[in-house]
């Protein structure tokens, strides 16, 4: 069995749905499809729940009317006969009769907020469910509420996915497509939850890991993970190969192509991670897997907007315990470190999440001295296969770097990736830089040295 998971733009048309009806039949595979909501419904849902937290019920309701009235449209260009458009109807008339009632609930709470955001998912899906039973595809509608869960920390629970979904897909043994939602899950209160905006990548390989299936395949609307951030530079192409690490790596550096969290379930049950192109179903995509191809430096991404703090101590010469002071105070305010330097007397670290900056710097200064820290800071990672016998990988960044001033270095803590800490300024000449260095330069020596 494989699981291919869908995103907002690959169902956002009623012309979308007809073509991914056509995707998921053609090779005749069993499998489960994971849906996100249409595009722009997550937030125009949230948009209300904004109004409705405000207490500008009036203004909520017109949001509604106007999200109604686009799935209005939609459904009559989805369904072709009279009986799949009534059944479209009905769906749409009792998700947002829901919406609708949350109106009145005051006060409006985060249970509210989370309950509006789920109905996406569940619009979404169901109206494909009964595209698909009016072509008549043998199908299954799987409700996510039933068999995702996330623990009081938010992670989700793979053991209770493996259960619930296990016992629920061997009553069915006689379909071949089951649909269901992204996003959407169950809290341990038994709350309408979720797993964070983009979250429904997640939800596709949490399955996959669950049934061990054969396959995950990711479709969006670009051809794969890009070896360097497009928006920014000319000339990236789409790699072919990655492995779980350093497709981790891109995911959280940056790459927005994947929900960060993603690789994790995969590469615990060892299932393969496609990414697919629904505009170009046929071309490749990126397969990410446990094997690495030849090439060293296979990606680069960027990540911004952190902060750097500096903490220096005397006392640390030749005294142990001090790192572990520093970083029990990330943990007691929950605050990830995303990079670390270090040198005898001193460590850097960076942070994504600055909401308790304040009195993180005034615990630290009970034993450290702090400098000031530093804004807008941009994490470069590349990321590829550097064992540590090959020599010069880290001349041919650092020569891309050459006129770039860099803040902190990482190498060595893995065999996948180079950490750079640069000011945000700079970020788009040194993704160009080391696109010219690590990737054109090298394949255009590549063909010259392999030239008759
Ligand atoms: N619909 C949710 C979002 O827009 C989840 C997803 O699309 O992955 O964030
Ligand atoms: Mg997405």
């Amino acid at each position: 069995m494989q699981v291919w998971k869908f995103g907002g733009t690959s169902v956002g048309k009623p012309e979308r749905m007809h073509a991914i009806k056509n995707l998921i039949i053609e090779d005749g595979n069993r499998k489960i499809v994971v849906l996100s909501a249409l595009s722009g419904t997550t937030n125009a849902l949230i948009s209300i729940g904004e109004s409705l937290k405000t207490n500008n019920d009036a203004e909520a309701v017109e949001k509604i009317n106007t999200l109604y009235a686009h799935y209005e449209e939609f459904i009559k260009e989805l369904y072709a006969t009279p009986e799949g458009l009534a059944k479209g109807k009905t769906i749409i008339e009792n998700e947002f009769s829901f919406i609708r009632s949350l109106v009145n609930i005051k006060p409006f709470s985060l249970k509210q907020e989370k309950e509006i955001v789920a109905e996406g998912e569940l619009l979404s899906t169901q109206m494909f469910e009964a595209f698909l039973q009016e072509k008549g595809v043998k199908s299954a509608l799987l409700p996510a509420l039933d068999f995702m869960l996330i623990d009081a920390d938010n992670e989700p629970v793979l053991k209770f996915t493996e259960e619930k979904l296990g016992a629920i897909l061997s009553q069915l043994s006689d379909r071949q497509i089951f649909i269901t939602q992204g996003f959407i899950c169950r809290n341990p209160r038994g709350e309408v939850d979720n797993l964070k905006r983009g979250g429904s990548d997640y939800t596709a390989t949490l399955i996959g890991g669950a049934i061990v299936a054969e396959e995950v395949q990711i479709w969006t609307d670009i051809d794969g993970m890009h070896n360097n951030d497009p928006r920014i530079v000319k000339k990236t192409f789409p790699i072919r190969e990655l492995t779980f690490e350093e497709a981790a790596e891109l995911a959280y550096f940056g790459a927005k192509i994947l929900h960060p969290s993603t690789i994790t379930p995969a590469k615990m049950k060892g299932v393969p991670v496609r990414l697919k192109n629904t505009m170009e179903p046929s071309a490749f995509g990126t397969l990410i897997a446990d094997k690495t191809s030849d090439r060293e430096i296979k990606a680069i991404a960027a990540k911004d907007n952190l902060t750097a703090i500096y903490i220096h101590s005397t006392r640390m010469l030749n005294a142990y315990g001090f790192l572990r002071r520093v970083f029990e105070i990330f943990e007691k305010y929950k605050t990830p470190v995303d990079m670390i330097t270090t040198s005898e007397v001193s460590v850097s670290v960076t942070i994504d999440n600055d909401e308790h900056l304040d009195s993180i710097m005034a615990e630290l200064r009970q034993f450290a001295d702090l400098e000031d820290v530093d804004k807008d800071q941009t994490i470069v990672c590349i990321v590829g296969n550097f064992s540590a016998d090959k020599e010069g990988i880290a001349l041919k960044v650092l020569e891309a770097m050459k006129n770039i001033p860099i803040r902190m270095i990482c190498y060595g803590a893995s065999e996948h990736n180079i950490t750079l800490l640069i000011h945000g300024k700079n970020k788009a000449a040194a993704l160009n830089a080391l696109n010219e260095r690590c990737f054109l330069y090298e394949d255009t020596m590549k063909d010259i040295f392999s030239a008759p």
